[in-house]
């Protein structure tokens, strides 16, 4: 999976929240491309853990949903055992690495059951 398209936009979102996580997702449009969904991370520790508005996963519902990202501050670039059981199964896991407020490369890591078992 190409996410190159909007690697720049995960990034800058992830600058722009920095120290706190950042979450979105990338979600396929009607004519077959890419486009990013910036969502609040309502988590009570966002420096720590993203959430989304119970309003929020309504809308992604009606998405057709590619991954969901969300950004690691001054932390790895690799999703955490927590973002692999919280995953949307047969989606995409971007992790975007933050260090001193500077993006990195995010990582992709596809979430399917056989995956997440593998994991743990
Ligand atoms: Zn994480």
């Amino acid at each position: 999976m190409d996410f190159s398209s909007v690697t720049a936009q995960l990034k800058a979102h992830a600058e722009r929240v920095y120290p706190e996580e950042c979450v979105g997702a990338v979600v396929r449009n009607a004519s077959g491309a890419l486009e990013v969904r910036e969502f609040q991370n309502v988590s009570p520790e966002p420096r720590r853990r993203f959430l989304l508005s119970a309003r929020d996963t309504l809308v992604l519902a009606q998405e057709d949903l590619v991954a969901i990202y969300h950004s690691h501050p001054d932390g790895s670039d690799q999703p955490s055992p927590e973002d692999l059981a919280q995953a949307w199964e047969g989606t995409w896991i971007l992790v975007v690495p933050v260090r001193g407020g500077v993006a990195g490369q995010p990582s992709a890591r596809f979430a399917s059951r056989e995956r997440i078992r593998s994991s743990s």
